[in-house]
């Protein structure tokens, strides 16, 4: 069966060893449980299976690849044809997962905020995520307050996740090659995170207040609260700063307050 790497489906294979074989020795595979999603041509897939996994789920949407997965892998691998964004992950294993995918771009921000919005409290089904994503995105993740890249997906992502930077891969590294440069993060769950009731109301505060990026926090601070100088007292809050000088903290004290304003 020919081949041919679909670009609706985001098909840029990862063919640079080097890279291949750092992304297995980020973690030890031996005895665990692995979900891989979009393996392709099954690249890392080859690599992943050297390292002796327990269990090993491949989910891939594309019907031919996943056709030829099977053909090439039989049973070493389970492979689901389906589309990630449409399966429950909590259903896929008993045990704890390690996750490994080289999706299109759009769809590893799609499924990581999903799932940070899915994770009940302590309850993580992963040990670990390892996703690659476009460098412009992965820098959003990583960035620090007082950054200009620092906002909605910083807060977001840092809420429930410590986030490492693995390395930056450039094109020449995939087949075809993408037009853009790409970052593999790491992710593993924190031990501890703030409480908020519902997410959508930290997704609702930093919507609101990083509309207006250059703008003082006092307009979207009295829009939420109403002026309410307590709140003010309690964080410690400078009116006259900016949305991205704020740390991730105070974005969850925030959330936080709001949802008892409305008990
Ligand atoms: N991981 C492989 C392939 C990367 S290309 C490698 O590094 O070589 C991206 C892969 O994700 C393709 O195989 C594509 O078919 C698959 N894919 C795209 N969207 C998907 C989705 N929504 N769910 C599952 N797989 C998807």
């Amino acid at each position: 069966m020919k081949l041919i790497a679909k670009k609706s489906l985001g098909q840029n294979f990862l063919i640079d060893k080097n890279i291949l074989e750092k992304i297995v020795n980020l973690t030890s595979i031996k005895n665990q449980t692995i979900i891989e999603i979009g393996p392709g041509t099954g690249n890392l897939t080859n690599f992943i299976l050297k390292n002796k996994p327990k269990k090993f789920i491949a989910i891939e949407k594309d019907k031919n690849l996943a056709l030829n997965l099977k053909k090439n892998f039989k049973d070493k691998l389970e492979i689901i044809n389906e589309d990630i964004l449409k399966i429950d992950e909590k259903l896929l294993s008993k045990d704890k997962v390690i996750v490994f995918g080289n999706l299109p771009y759009n769809i590893s921000t799609e499924i990581l905020c999903k799932w940070i919005l899915n994770l009940d409290n302590k309850d993580f089904w992963f040990h670990s995520l390892i996703l690659m994503f476009q460098k412009e995105v992965a820098d959003r993740i990583i960035s620090k307050f007082n950054s200009s890249k620092y906002g909605r997906l910083t807060i977001l992502v840092n809420w429930k996740f410590n986030v490492k930077k693995v390395t930056d891969i450039k094109p020449n590294s995939f087949s075809p090659r993408p037009k853009i440069d790409s970052t593999l993060l790491f992710f593993s769950p924190k031990k501890d995170f703030f409480k908020i009731k519902n997410p959508s109301n930290l997704e609702k505060i930093t919507r609101i207040f990083f509309n207006h990026r250059r703008k003082m926090i006092k307009k979207p601070f009295n829009y939420l609260f109403n002026g309410n100088s307590k709140i003010i007292e309690k964080l410690n809050l400078d009116m006259n700063l900016r949305p991205q000088n704020l740390d991730f903290e105070t974005y969850y004290k925030l959330t936080h307050e709001f949802e008892n304003l409305r008990d």
